[in-house]
């Protein structure tokens, strides 16, 4: 029998549709070539949710991607929908599916392609190739906030005014189970888990700290590493071939992919997954938002929708072959010389002799092409 997932496909704004769209031209084009079937129904969700239905995640999309094997996601936002009250802007459409989908765990791979040397920012870059996996349901972001209107005065007797507040809290059962994610990972990789925190400071960080080495007993075959965030963003750009797993929390996780993705060459290139329990659906979208600056200009880098294609049929549904092939491809065309303007904006003029400049529907159909 023919095996059948049922994905659902949510395209977004701004760039979204276009490589989300290559992306789904990718999964069918790889399904065919390894006899599975991909029923995929396309949902609305982010700023055109809201003009359609004046919420950026409806009720339907959130029940189908419940319902569904995995969700592929373009990206959300932009200026036009930017003077929205915060609780109804797109981007509330994936927090809404983070926690709807009770995915906790969010894997960001980043890899320097041999043939992307020059477009790194960096000179010396080395073999890049780490996992950073970052807790995604818990900590500051969704802790207790607000403001208030304090009477109190600093130092110097100037009023406060206006405070805010925003609370970072985890509990044990959240940090464990994503350190028991990183440890795993590791296992499989290079055997290397670094714990990132702000345990100098942060009392969530000394949990973390002290879960971390309670599991560790575990998992002897990986070795752990502690490193706060500050020095962490230090280390990435100095010595970023020295990583394998980066495990950490939520904001930080943020932070820090950011930094990873930017020195591996463009945001364009990486794709992320987000998993909760086992036998759950996951979520795979690239790294990168809507990028409402180059939207309808068939301009944007697919590669990171497409990897992130690649993430679900390997890390969720088991198609290890056809994810395979996908990275593979990727690799070929690259190596062909074919760049997006995001990749192809680097490097002298000698390095450019073997460059084809692309646009999106030219960079999807040759790494199809190059499917095997
Ligand atoms: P962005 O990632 O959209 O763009 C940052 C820069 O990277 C821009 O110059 C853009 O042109 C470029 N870029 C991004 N993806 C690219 C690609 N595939 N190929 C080539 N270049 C690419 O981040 P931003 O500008 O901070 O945000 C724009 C909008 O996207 C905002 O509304 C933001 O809230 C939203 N956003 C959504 C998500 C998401 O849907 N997961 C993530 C981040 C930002």
């Amino acid at each position: 029998m023919t095996r059948s997932y049922n994905i659902v496909s949510i395209p977004g704004d701004g760039i979204g549709p276009e490589t989300n769209g290559a992306a789904v031209r990718v999964l069918e084009a790889v399904a065919q070539k390894y006899g599975f079937e991909p029923r995929i129904t396309e949902y609305k969700a982010g700023g055109c949710a809201i003009d359609a239905f004046g919420v950026p995640l409806p009720g339907e999309t959130l029940q189908a991607a419940q319902d569904s094997d995995a969700v592929l996601l373009g990206a959300v936002g932009g200026p036009r929908w930017d003077m929205i009250e915060a609780e109804r802007r797109p981007e509330q459409a994936i927090l809404g599916l983070r926690q709807g989908m009770h995915l906790y765990a969010n894997l960001r791979p980043a890899t320097l392609y041999k043939e992307l040397g020059d477009v790194s920012p960096l000179k010396n870059p080395g073999k890049i190739d780490l996992l950073i996996v970052r807790e995604l349901t818990g900590g500051i972001y969704f802790g207790k906030q607000g403001s208030y209107k304090s009477s109190e005065k600093l130092f110097d007797g100037t009023r406060k005014g206006i405070v805010a507040f925003d609370t970072e809290s985890y509990s044990e059962a959240e940090i464990t189970r994503i350190l028991r994610r990183g440890f795993e990972f590791a296992r499989i990789r290079n055997k290397k888990l670094t714990l990132v925190d702000k345990a100098n400071v942060l009392n969530t960080s000394r949990l973390w700290r002290q879960l971390a080495k309670e599991i560790a007993g575990e998992y002897s075959d990986v070795e752990l590493e502690f490193l706060y965030v500050d020095n962490c963003s230090m280390q990435l750009v100095a010595r970023p071939a020295t990583f394998d797993v980066i495990v950490t929390s939520n904001m930080f996780g943020d932070i820090l992919s950011d930094l990873a993705g930017q020195i591996t060459g463009s945001v364009g290139l990486l794709p992320s997954a987000s998993m909760g329990n086992p036998g759950m659906p996951g979520l795979f979208e690239p790294i990168h938002g809507s990028a409402p600056d180059i939207a309808g200009q068939n301009k944007a880098n697919p590669i990171a929708s497409i990897l992130s294609v690649g993430l679900m049929l390997k890390l969720h549904l088991g198609e290890n072959d056809a994810a395979d092939s996908i990275s593979e491809a990727v690799r070929k065309t690259l190596e062909q010389g074919a760049r997006t303007p995001d990749i192809a904006i680097h490097g002298d003029e000698e390095d450019k002799r073997d460059i084809t400049l692309v646009n999106t529907t030219e960079m999807t159909d040759k790494i199809i092409a190059n499917l095997e």
